[in-house]
C-alpha cells in the first residue's frame, strides 16, 4: 500500500493522532497546540523549509555583501494580539517600523506632495469624498462579521457588486476612488477592484477591526520580528523536532469509505462520497501519502492555501460541494520590491520613506531598514547602517512587469519609486523582487480570496470539516484574515476543535 500511492519504496511509515499538511505558521501552530495537549502529530511540508509565505531571505550587493530581506509576510499590527503573544512565547523580539519625518503623496497628475499625519494632501473636495467613502466602509465593516460575512442580511447583494462599481456608485471623484481602492485592492487583496465584491472588501476591513485601521499605515505596519517573521515558524518547528518532515509534498489523502448507494452501475460509476459523510469533524481513518512518508492518523489538518487544495488527490474524491466551492478561491498577485542603499538617505531629507500614489505602478513604499541580528548579519539591539526600501507592484501592474526583460523591469520599478523619494532611489546597491507567484507551493501573493459572488455562495463551507479533514489557513480566518496573525489563530482554533471532540 505504501508504495502504491506515493511511488517511493523507501517512504517511512508513521501512525499519529493528527497529520498536518503544510508547515506554514498555521500548520505549525496547530501542531504545537495539539502536541502540548498530549496528542501525537506529524507535519508534512512540501518545501525544503518551513514558514510558507513567511521567508527570511538574502540579497547580495555588488561587493558580495549579504543583506537580509523578508521575501514574504513581515508586519504585525496592534490588533494582531495572538501573533504578538506567540512571538513573546517563542522568545523572539519585535521592533518598530521607522516612521519619523514626512510622508510623500503623488497625485494622479504626477504632482509630488510631502505631508504629515495619515490624511493624503488632496484637494478639499477629494478629501471630503474620501472621508465619505471611509465612513461608508467603516459602517459596512462594523455590520459584517469577519467570521461569517455570508450571514450579513444583504450578503448576496453586497457580493454581487464589484468593489470598484460600488465606489463609483457612491462618488465620481476618481482620485478619491483610486486612493480608497489602494487600501483594499492593491494594498490587500492584490486583485483589480472590479474582480472582487463589496462583501469581500468589507470582510477585509472587518477582519482588521475597521476600515480606519487599513487606512492608518502606522497602525497596520507597526512592528516587525527581529530576525524576520519566518523565525516564528522556524522556532515552532524546532520545538516540534522530528515531527516535521520537509521536502515531502502530500500527493494523496485517503479519508473515507465510499457510500455504496452512490454507485451507478448502468453508467459505470463507482461508489464515492459525493453527498458528503456523516460525523464531519469526528475522528476517522486518514492516510497521507507524501514523497518521503506515509502517515496514518485519526484526523488531518489541511494547512495549505485554499488554491492548493486541488493539488492533492483525495480517495475517495471530496464531496460535490467542496469540489465546486474550492474552484471559486484564487490567489492575488503582487511583487514585493526590495532595494538596499548604503544609507537610508531619505531620512537626512526629513522623509520617513513612506509614500503613496493611488493607481501608480508602485502604489506604496516604506522604510524597511533591518534591525537586530539576522541570518545575513546584523547586530543585537542595533539598526543596520544600510537603508532598505520596500515597495509593492500589484495585480495588473505585476503582470506587466513580469512580462518585461529583467533589466527593463528593474528600471521601470525604480523609476516609479524615484517619483516619491528622488533620483538616488534609482541606484540601489542591491535589488530583489519577491516572486511568490512562481513558487509551486504558493502561486501568488499575498493570499487567496473569492471571485465575485463566491463568498456568499460558498464561504459558509470553508471552515467546516469534511469527515476527519479540517481546514486551516490565514485565508479562511476571521480576525487576522490573510495575515500571519490569522494563520496562527485558525491553527490554534482548529487544534482546539479536534481536542474538544476527544
Ligand atoms: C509577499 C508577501 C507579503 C506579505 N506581507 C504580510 C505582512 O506584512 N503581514 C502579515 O501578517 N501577512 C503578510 N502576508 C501574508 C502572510 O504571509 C500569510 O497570510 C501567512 O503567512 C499564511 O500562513 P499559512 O500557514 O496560512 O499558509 P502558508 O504560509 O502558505 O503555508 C502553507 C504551507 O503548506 C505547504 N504546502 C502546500 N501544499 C502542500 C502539500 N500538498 N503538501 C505539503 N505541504 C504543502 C506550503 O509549502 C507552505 O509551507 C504576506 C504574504 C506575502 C506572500
Amino acid at each position: 500500500m505504501v508504495t502504491q500511492r506515493n511511488g517511493n519504496p523507501n517512504a517511512e511509515e508513521r501512525t499519529v493522532d493528527v497529520v498536518i499538511i503544510g508547515a506554514g505558521a498555521s500548520g505549525l501552530m496547530a501542531a504545537r497546540t495539539l502536541k502540548k495537549a498530549g496528542k501525537s502529530v506529524c507535519v508534512l511540508e512540501a518545501r525544503n523549509r518551513v514558514g510558507g509565505r513567511t521567508w527570511n531571505g538574502k540579497v547580495l550587493d555588488d561587493q558580495g555583501t549579504e543583506h537580509f530581506i523578508e521575501i514574504g509576510g513581515q508586519w504585525i499590527s496592534p490588533d494582531q494580539t495572538r501573533l504578538t503573544e506567540l512571538v513573546q512565547e517563542l522568545g523572539l523580539e519585535t521592533f518598530d517600523r521607522y516612521r519619523e519625518g514626512k510622508s510623500v503623496y503623488v497625485s494622479p497628475d504626477g504632482t509630488r506632495h510631502e505631508f504629515e499625519g495619515d490624511t493624503f494632501p488632496t484637494s478639499e473636495e477629494t478629501a471630503s469624498e474620501m472621508n465619505r467613502l471611509i465612513a461608508e466602509l467603516n459602517q459596512l465593516a462594523e455590520e459584517v462579521d469577519a467570521n461569517a460575512p455570508w450571514e450579513h442580511p444583504r450578503a448576496k447583494e453586497l457580493d454581487s457588486q464589484s468593489f470598484r462599481d460600488w465606489l463609483e456608485s457612491l462618488s465620481d471623484d476618481s482620485e478619491a476612488i483610486d486612493n480608497i481602492s489602494l487600501y483594499i485592492s492593491s494594498g490587500m487583496l492584490t486583485k483589480p477592484s472590479r474582480t472582487f465584491s463589496v462583501l469581500q472588501a468589507a470582510l477585509m476591513a472587518s477582519s482588521a477591526g475597521s476600515f480606519d485601521n487599513l487606512v492608518d499605515e502606522n497602525f497596520l505596519l507597526d512592528k516587525r520580528v527581529a530576525g524576520g517573521m519566518q523565525s516564528v515558524s522556524i522556532t515552532m518547528a524546532e520545538e516540534l523536532g522530528d515531527d516535521v518532515i520537509l521536502s515531502s509534498p502530500v500527493r494523496t489523502l485517503e479519508w473515507a469509505t465510499p457510500d455504496p448507494s452512490t454507485a451507478d452501475a448502468p453508467n459505470n460509476v463507482e461508489a464515492d462520497v459525493r453527498n458528503g459523510v456523516d460525523n464531519n469533524g469526528g475522528p476517522g481513518t486518514v492516510t497521507a501519502y507524501s514523497d518521503r512518508a506515509v502517515v496514518h492518523a485519526k484526523n488531518a489538518i489541511l494547512a495549505v492555501p485554499p488554491n492548493l487544495y486541488n493539488r492533492i488527490s483525495y480517495v475517495p474524491p471530496l464531496p460535490r460541494e467542496q469540489h465546486v466551492a474550492h474552484q471559486h478561491i484564487s490567489m492575488g498577485l503582487v511583487i514585493k520590491v526590495h532595494a538596499v542603499y548604503e544609507t537610508p538617505f531619505w531620512r537626512e531629507e526629513g522623509l520617513s520613506g513612506t509614500a503613496f500614489g493611488g493607481d501608480r505602478l508602485v502604489a506604496e513604499i516604506y522604510d524597511n531598514t533591518n534591525y537586530g541580528k539576522n541570518f545575513a548579519g546584523g547586530e543585537e539591539g542595533k539598526e543596520d547602517a544600510f537603508g532598505t526600501l520596500v515597495g509593492f507592484v500589484s495585480d495588473v501592474y505585476a503582470e506587466e512587469m513580469w512580462a518585461l526583460p529583467a533589466e527593463e523591469r528593474k528600471e521601470r520599478i525604480l523609476d516609479a519609486m524615484s517619483i516619491y523619494l528622488g533620483d538616488k532611489v534609482k541606484k540601489p546597491i542591491a535589488f530583489f523582487l519577491s516572486d511568490m507567484a512562481a513558487e509551486e507551493w504558493t502561486r501568488g501573493a499575498y493570499a487567496t480570496s473569492y471571485d465575485l459572488g463566491g463568498l456568499s455562495r460558498w464561504g459558509h463551507l470553508q471552515n467546516k470539516p469534511t469527515g476527519p479533514i479540517y481546514y486551516s489557513s490565514s485565508d479562511i480566518a476571521g480576525a487576522g484574515y490573510q495575515h500571519v496573525d490569522g494563520a496562527v489563530r485558525i491553527g490554534e482554533a482548529v487544534a482546539k476543535q479536534i481536542l474538544g471532540q476527544g
